[in-house]
């Protein structure tokens, strides 16, 4: 097998390796590939994107869920959770306040929350998009039809988020009840991208019982899904669930895997997410060092920021939406990366790239 150093030219080249490959750049890297993969992460999303990061103002709109996922906070047996939902209003005025503070893509996250029907979806969706014409909708509400995500992009919603969460049929059994199968999920994918959204997947990183194998897995998956984005964070435990007692994710390790991903994948969307930013207090700012080039700040009322939380400890739910607006553009500044007010829509590759041209 060729060093390490090898392997991540010919994953800079080829845009992948085999399975086996991927098994042996994971396995005891040192800080010196973990440095040398870095740069070549940080120069691909440079050359595409110039030092300028997208941002995607996420209103979480309803922690209602019927799903039971082992690992997640706001699953359905978490009698603990202060459950709420945001109406349209309200979820317009997020919009409002989200679009006076530049962003031009909003993302509606929650669990899986069947009290909202099709048409009124719909109908948030068409909302949002009349109001907010220059502005790309994210959905990120789990698994539906393919007749539900069809309306939903018939009403104007441009992108999906749904991360496959792991590739392996036996790690999805262990992560999930068995009302929930990666044939479905990974079917819902197949689903949004024959609908004509752009797509996001993506996984936990150190998810209980994850090896390993399965992160290879994990990234073969994505290559052939070819996402238009990719999100991927720590697992970080929730006191109130199953794994509670499970030790949260590397953070280096999900910083080398965003610097792999952008390597595979040169012109996707990749967020610092949340997660990185709570397992690490620059977690955020080295994701984006990493080759990362998205950051996704809460424009949720502060009333209902904590009852949000997937994991423990969950950063910026105290925060007014400006504030956390203004923090992550220091943020930036003082790493040299400039927040910028675009949509920042998946660009393909087939176009002459020159630095910035993004
Ligand atoms: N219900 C939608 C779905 O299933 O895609 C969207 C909301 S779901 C809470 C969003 C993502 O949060 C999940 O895909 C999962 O990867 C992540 N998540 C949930 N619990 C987590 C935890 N304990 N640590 C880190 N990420 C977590």
């Amino acid at each position: 097998m060729p060093n390490r150093k090898t392997l991540i030219d010919t994953l800079e080249i080829q845009g992948t390796l085999s399975r086996e490959e991927f098994i042996c750049l994971l396995n005891g890297y040192s800080k010196e590939d973990a440095e040398y993969l870095s740069r070549k992460a940080r120069n691909t999303a440079f050359q595409y994107f110039d030092n300028k990061v997208y941002t995607r103002g996420l209103i979480e709109f309803t922690n209602y869920c019927k799903n039971d996922c082992y690992y997640c906070g706001i699953r359905r047996s978490n009698t603990n959770v202060n459950r709420y939902r945001l109406t349209k209003d309200e979820i317009l005025s997020c919009c409002k306040q989200g679009y006076r503070l530049g962003f031009r893509t909003f993302v509606l996250q929650g669990g899986e929350d069947l009290r909202y029907s099709d048409e009124e979806l719909a109908g948030i969706i068409f909302a949002m998009k009349e109001g907010y014409p220059d502005c790309a909708v994210t959905l990120s509400i789990g698994e539906r039809s393919y007749e539900s995500y069809l309306a939903y992009h018939r009403a104007g919603a441009d992108r999906y988020l749904l991360r496959h969460e792991t590739a392996n049929e036996g790690h999805y059994g262990k992560l999930h009840p068995e009302s929930l199968s990666l044939q479905a999920r990974k079917q819902c994918l197949r689903d949004l991208k024959t609908i004509g959204y752009q797509v996001g997947t993506g996984f936990m990183v150190g998810s209980p019982y994850q090896t390993l194998e399965h992160i290879a897995e994990d990234l073969l998956f994505i290559k052939d899904l070819s996402p238009e984005m990719i999100g991927i964070g720590p697992y970080l435990p929730h006191h109130d669930t199953p794994f509670a007692d499970k030790p949260q994710g590397s953070f280096e390790l999900t910083l080398f895997l965003i610097s792999i991903l952008r390597l595979m994948i040169p012109n996707a969307l990749i967020p610092a997410t949340t997660a990185l930013g709570t397992i690490h207090p620059m977690g955020r700012e080295q994701g984006i060092l990493s080759g990362a080039n998205v950051v996704m700040p809460n424009l949720s009322p502060v009333s209902v920021r904590k009852k949000y939380e997937l994991y423990d400890n969950k950063i910026c739910t105290g925060d007014e939406a400006a504030e956390c607006r203004v923090c992550l553009q220091n943020r930036m500044k003082k790493i040299g990366y400039e927040i910028i007010a675009a949509r920042g829509d998946f660009q393909p590759l087939d176009m002459n790239i020159t630095a910035g041209a993004y």
